[in-house]
């Protein structure tokens, strides 16, 4: 948490649950990973957390945005961000978004199948499109590949066609798997990537551009590579496979940029032995899977979470909703205060992404979390 959390978290009393976020925090996030990895142009990953003062910061240092939907990029547009620095990044479009994207100037269109490339050429004649290549996840917390991309071999054939339906057929990308632990996933995946440029360029297709998508991993529990590791990864492995023939390159940070950024305060509302022979207490929050905190499906992102400075004992952590899946930990072992008691503030760390954003609206009455930037 940083001093500038803390102090509006003493002196404001803010009603919880909510997101406290130190803007600061996502400036130097920015800062360090152009620094880590300056060959490559950051386009932030809007679904991280698309709060406008969030997109009017970064559009003001200059950054890119990678958006999933016309109403991302509608939002990039009106924090200030020029609507060629913007990608549309799903593989997944709406035809109305794709005509809507084309007629505001987005320039750069992502697709994955033979279907989405038609689209893409009907609604946005003449864009700029670059195909999304299914790589191995291996290292991550939070996988992505089950759901995306394409084969080499498909793409080769997509990359080929996309120039007869009058599209410019532009570059690659790939996504390791969100909060990516490890720097093998990108290598495997570049080695992968620069083959079918070599491919392709024997064809008569010359690709100008890379996109590595995002992944880039922050410290929750245990501690992660930092930036510089993953910089210099990649560079390595870019030159090692590329030469000196360096494509342009994209990066696409979402929980990087902004998830050490913030805290969410929440309020202990029970804390019960539910089962006698349990030695663990349930400890429910004012916050749960429904509230924000959806990552912690499967317990794949463990936050931590802290409450108090007393002697700790064992807990399970849910969520206030009247829903059987509404339970946040009972696998990870968890600690809390022995004496931690209903109306108790209980702090969740570095939660600046994919947590306000995935607050449901209203579900049992509860309103969206509510958000405070500092
Ligand atoms: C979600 C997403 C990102 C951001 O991923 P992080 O792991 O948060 O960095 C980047 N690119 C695409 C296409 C995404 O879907």
């Amino acid at each position: 948490m940083t001093p500038k959390v803390a102090a509006f978290l003493g002196q404001s009393a803010p009603a919880t649950p909510c997101l406290v976020l130190d803007l600061d925090r996502v400036a130097e996030n920015y800062r360090a990973l152009r620094t880590a990895l300056p060959a490559a142009k950051i386009y932030y990953a809007v679904k991280a957390n698309p709060a406008a003062p969030i997109l009017r910061l970064l559009a003001g240092l200059g950054s890119c945005f990678d958006a999933a939907s016309i109403q991302e990029i509608d939002e990039c547009i009106a924090a200030g961000a020029p609507a060629d620095a913007i990608s549309f990044g799903n593989t997944v479009k709406k035809p109305s978004a794709i005509a809507a994207a084309h007629k505001h100037g987005v320039p750069l269109y992502a697709f994955d199948s033979t279907e989405e490339l038609h689209k893409i050429a009907q609604f946005a004649p003449g864009a700029k499109v670059y195909c999304r290549i299914a790589v191995n996840n291996v290292g991550a917390e939070w996988p992505l590949s089950k759901k995306f991309g394409t084969t080499i071999d498909r793409a080769r054939e997509l990359m080929l066609e996309a120039p007869t339906l009058g599209l410019i057929p532009h570059g690659l990308s790939f996504h390791v798997g969100s909060q990516q632990t490890g720097t093998l996933a990108y290598e495997l995946a570049i080695a992968q990537v620069a083959m079918l440029f070599t491919d392709l360029k024997a064809a008569g297709l010359e690709l100008k551009m890379l996109n590595l998508g995002g992944g880039y991993p922050i410290r929750y529990q245990d501690d992660v590579p930092d930036n510089d590791t993953f910089g210099t990864a990649i560079m390595h492995a870019m030159t090692e496979h590329f030469g000196n023939d360096l494509p342009d390159m994209l990066i696409e940070p979402g929980r990087a940029m902004v998830g050490n950024a913030g805290v969410v305060a929440a309020e202990a509302i029970l804390v019960c032995r539910r089962i006698p022979e349990d030695e663990r207490r349930w400890v429910y929050l004012d916050i749960g899977r429904f509230g924000g905190l959806a990552e912690t499906e499967g317990e794949s992102i463990r936050y931590r979470i802290t409450a108090g400075n007393g002697v700790t004992g064992p807990v399970v952590l849910a969520g206030p909703s009247c829903d059987g899946v509404d339970v946040m930990y009972e696998k990870t072992p968890y600690r809390l205060p022995l004496d931690l008691a209903a109306g108790d503030r209980v702090l969740i760390h570095d939660t600046g992404a994919y947590v306000t954003s995935y607050a449901s609206q209203n579900f049992n009455g509860f309103a969206p979390l509510a958000e405070h930037y500092l």
